[in-house]
């Protein structure tokens, strides 16, 4: 059977970094972005170079009818999805809570948590067991900030990935006995884009006094985390949350 994985933000970042590995290991992967082209149709280049099968298609994970399409063309394309990775997620501007708005708060909540819940909800429906699939895998792409926190940085940030850390346990013991196993990774500071949204300059320095490893990782790091998840030598392994963070 083929391994058929879906791979929210997969454009850039952790998730091409995850695409392009799951691709080395045999998967066919569907990356879905947000509005940069380029870049997705690149990291499909790059897996098509490989030798790999890959294809790329926008959708914003906060949209249920996109969520919903997303998962139609992947089943037209590769058939049923085994795997998925929700990754796509959004940080915005440091900012102390007392300026925070509401609006901000459900931006932030619709992509993270809202979108990992409609792609797990879609991919659940195909890979249960008791509903005729052959079960699958899912990690959410959450962060240390749900256990640290943000303070006066982006606690509402925080508190979304405190939200997937409760939905991965949550979904995990909902679908155990469904021949489906849910975890998360838990990423500490990661060298890709999103810090450029943070507004930090001086974050890359400051990483050094706060991380044991006096470093910050890799795409890469995370993404072999999350491969070894989804593979079976992580059969016995399920609501785990697992902290790719340099010792923080
Ligand atoms: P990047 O900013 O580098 O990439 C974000 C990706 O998400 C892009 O592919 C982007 O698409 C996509 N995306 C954003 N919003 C949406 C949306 N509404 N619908 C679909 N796709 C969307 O992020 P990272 O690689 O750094 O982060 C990936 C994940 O890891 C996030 O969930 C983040 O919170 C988490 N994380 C990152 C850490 C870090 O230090 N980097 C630390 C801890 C957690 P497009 O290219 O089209 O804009």
């Amino acid at each position: 059977m083929e391994k058929v994985l879906i791979i929210t933000g997969g454009s850039r970042g952790i998730g091409a970094a995850t695409a392009c590995l799951a691709a080395e290991q045999g998967y066919a992967v569907c990356i879905s972005y947000l509005r940069n082209q380029s870049a997705a149709n690149q990291i499909v280049q790059t897996i098509m170079q490989i030798g790999g099968k890959a294809i790329a298609v926008a959708a914003d994970v906060a949209s249920e009818q996109d969520v919903i399409d997303l998962f139609q063309t992947v089943d037209q394309q590769f058939g049923k999805v085994t795997a998925l990775v929700n990754n796509a997620g959004i940080l915005e501007r440091q900012m102390r809570v007392e300026e925070m708005d509401a609006d901000r708060l459900n931006r932030i909540f619709t992509t993270n948590i809202t979108g990992s819940f409609l792609c797990a909800r879609e991919a659940i429906k195909r890979m249960s067991t008791r509903r005729g699939g052959a079960g699958g895998a899912i990690v959410n792409v959450s962060s240390v900030a749900a256990r640290l926190g943000a303070p006066g940085e982006y606690v509402d940030y925080a508190a979304s990935k405190g939200a997937i850390d409760t939905l991965t346990i949550g979904l995990a013991r909902e679908v155990a006995d469904e021949g489906i196993r849910v975890n998360a990774v838990r990423p500490g500071f990661i060298y890709t884009d999103i810090h450029a949204s943070g507004g930090e300059p001086d974050r890359v320095e400051r990483v050094k006094a706060f991380v044991p490893m006096q470093r910050g990782g890799q795409a890469i790091e995370v993404a072999r985390a999350i491969l070894w998840l989804l593979s079976a030598e992580a059969s016995y392994t399920t609501g785990a949350l697992i902290d790719v963070a340099g010792g923080k």
